[in-house]
């Protein structure tokens, strides 16, 4: 469903290649995002921006396919609610 982006990663703020390394998260919040989505800390040698990046890139494909599976849930859940009703 997702791929891994082989691409060198690019500074956001001085766009200077490779000068991205992983940063350790200093706070809760941070290290729940870390945990919780595909997001990581990412600090530049060069500028000393720090922020978040993704190195998952959707590809179409995928993305047609969670259109179709989040369609199919919302048809789910209102045949279960319907259902519901009716019990109730
Ligand atoms: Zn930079």
């Amino acid at each position: 469903m997702t791929s891994r982006n082989s691409k060198k990663t690019i500074c956001p703020s001085c766009k200077s290649e490779s000068t991205l390394r992983n940063s350790r998260a200093r706070n809760t919040k941070e290290r729940i995002i870390k945990a919780i989505t595909w997001f990581e800390l990412y600090r530049c040698k060069k500028c000393g921006w720090r922020g978040w990046r993704t190195n998952i890139v959707l590809e179409q494909r995928a993305i047609k396919k969670i259109i179709i599976y989040t369609l199919l849930m919302i048809i789910a859940a209102f045949v279960v609610y319907n259902l519901l009703k009716l019990v109730v």
